[in-house]
């Protein structure tokens, strides 16, 4: 499924497989979750994408195909492919422990083709292995959604009062490893969606409410998920002194003006920025352990604009993955 042109839905067409370059795998697509940086980049909110453009970068699939020297994997390996699809190695980022800030990182699904397709190429060293015990569909949205989700509960800090805004694919996850930190979790949704309150009450949080009220207790620290600049001085109201916002989204509308003095106290706010392998390993790890249980819903391939469409209006309980026509969704 392919994106032509900023603006337009995406096409179905036909295409070569790629071959996979040297230390490139190529995958069979068994499913790819929908995240909300797909709506960025279709919407041309990201302004740096390849077009045409295969989009995707949650994706699940079966190594057919190896490039040269490539060692970690071995044809039938089940692989998870992520955002993050190559660095340099040599920036000073890359050589601090920050590739996620590489000055000249490649992004699946944005700079280099992604998972809305049958197959795929990718870099060796940027796959994972998928944990067994889940299925392809389930596995997907840990890709992204879990690992940006994960990055982002790191950087919250060990706060005990934790509260979510925007309660879809990301908090989902994430709520549901706060609580196995034994943290209380308070969720926050668009004002008045009480379906997905009730999907938050349902995963453990020990609250949920709209993201214009404020929690019955200050909080420890705040992830905002919603691409709503609005919710940072909201979330900053609802941190107690010292407290975090952390903003997990790549794309965010322009922040409201707000007084000091909900900033005052030491609060801070602070974005956090695509992952680095070492995240992957870890909440990979950590996933199985919980163990993570993502809630999906499955469309078809061919789908992908109608899938795109029910997350743009709030529709999607957890998460939204396409599967390949010839996949069941399990493996
Ligand atoms: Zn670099
Ligand atoms: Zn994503």
């Amino acid at each position: 499924m392919l994106l032509g042109k900023i603006g337009d839905p995406l096409r179905q067409v036909e295409m070569a497989r790629p071959p996979p370059g040297p230390g490139q795998i190529l995958i069979r697509v068994l499913a790819c979750a929908v995240c909300r940086t797909d709506l960025h980049v279709v919407d041309g909110e990201l302004t740096r994408p390849k077009l045409p453009l295969i989009p995707g970068h949650e994706i699940v699939g079966t190594v057919v195909e190896l490039g040269k020297d490539v060692r970690r994997f071995k044809i039938g390996h089940r692989v998870g492919i992520p955002w993050l699809g190559w660095t340099c190695g040599q920036c000073t980022y890359c050589r601090n422990g920050q590739e996620n800030l590489c000055d000249f990182a490649k992004f699946t699904g944005y700079t280099l083709d992604g998972g809305y397709a049958d197959y795929t190429v990718a870099d060796q060293r940027y796959c994972f292995p998928i944990p067994e015990i889940y299925s392809d569909t389930e596995a997907a949205p840990l890709l992204c959604a879990g690992l940006i989700g994960y990055r982002s509960l790191i950087k919250a800090g060990n706060g005990k009062r934790l509260g979510l805004y925007g309660f879809g694919a990301a908090a989902h996850i994430v709520a549901q490893i706060a609580k196995y930190q034994q943290r209380e979790v308070y969720a926050f949704t668009r004002p008045g969606d009480t379906e997905a309150q009730r999907f938050a009450l349902n995963l453990g949080t020990v609250w949920a409410g709209s993201s214009n009220e404020l929690p019955p207790v200050k909080l420890d620290a705040a992830i905002i998920f919603a691409p709503a600049g609005e919710l940072i001085p909201q979330a900053l109201k609802a941190v107690g002194k010292g407290g975090i916002v952390v903003c997990a989204g790549i794309h965010m509308s322009d922040i409201p003006t707000f007084p000091y003095s909900i900033l005052w106290e030491e609060r801070s706010v602070c974005s956090v920025a695509n992952l680095t392998r070492r995240d992957g390993e870890e909440f990979m790890a950590l996933a199985p352990k919980v163990p993570v249980r993502t809630e999906v819903v499955t469309f078809h391939l061919e789908q992908a604009n109608e899938a795109l469409n029910s997350l743009r209006s709030g529709e999607i309980r957890g998460a939204a993955v396409l599967v390949t026509q010839d996949c069941t969704g399990t493996s």
